[in-house]
């Protein structure tokens, strides 16, 4: 694919991100866009720093490091969203400020007591395999309320909200039907968990639908940044 220029993306895609909100009736400064920079190098997000973009999302540890190491002279919100190793939790206590892939007791139980104390709790949404799919991880909307209750009892994680990845589909009734569900367990645990302010839902290709069903958090990559070359 041909490199269009980064400012031209990224104004597209807010104009994107503010024309879903304004079809869904919702305030588009509600809906936060996450620069997905996995394979891409520092100097683009470098780049889309200086167009605005302050939320960067990384799905890979050994990757992600190198890049927060050397672009320590910039404000930046680091968002880990790749499958967490329990061996991986105390790299990412230590450099990222939110989490979005929580899934299971264990990796909670150690994100916080890795938690450097100088630092703010992490901010943290927990995976949901929204679609049931095998090969995906998450908690099942089933161990919600039980790693809810977990996540709440500890005082360096900031329990924030919910994050899924559905099964790609280009049908858009079927995009919102699995965001509607994702929002629809949000709102049930909010009863107990009042906190829960956040729906991490929607990627380059299904933001719409996701914006629809309520996303507050955008997962934006190829969009911003072109395919991504593996
Ligand atoms: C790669 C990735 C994205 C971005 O996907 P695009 O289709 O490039 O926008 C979003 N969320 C997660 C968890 C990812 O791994």
């Amino acid at each position: 694919m041909t490199e269009r220029p980064l400012a031209d993306n990224i104004a597209k895609l807010l104009e994107r991100v503010r024309l879903g909100a304004e079809k869904s009736q919702r305030n588009s400064g509600d809906i936060r866009v996450l620069a997905v920079s996995k394979t891409r190098p520092a100097s683009d997000i470098r780049a889309a720093y200086e167009c605005g973009l302050r939320d960067f999302g990384e799905s890979y540890l050994q990757e992600a490091l190198p890049k927060i190491s050397e672009l320590t002279d910039l404000d930046i919100r680091w968002h880990f969203i790749g499958p967490i190793q329990s061996n991986k939790t105390r790299q990412i206590a230590e450099h990222f400020d939110w989490v979005h892939s929580v899934d299971r007791a264990r990796v909670a139980k150690r994100l916080n007591d890795q938690r450097p104390l100088q630092m703010p709790a992490l901010q943290v949404c927990l995976q949901v395999n929204i679609s049931g799919e095998e090969s995906k991880s998450g908690a099942t909307v089933e161990e919600l309320p039980a790693l809810v209750r977990e996540v709440l009892s500890l005082p360096r994680l900031c329990l924030r909200g919910l994050m899924a990845i559905p099964a790609a589909t280009n049908d858009p009734e079927a995009q919102r039907r699995a965001f509607a569900q994702l929002r629809s367990s949000l709102e049930q645990l909010q009863l107990f968990a009042p906190g829960m302010d956040t729906l991490s839902m929607g990627m380059s290709g299904d933001l719409e639908a996701a914006i629809h069903e309520g996303a507050t958090i955008v997962r934006t990559g190829s969009a911003l940044f072109g395919a991504r070359n593996r």
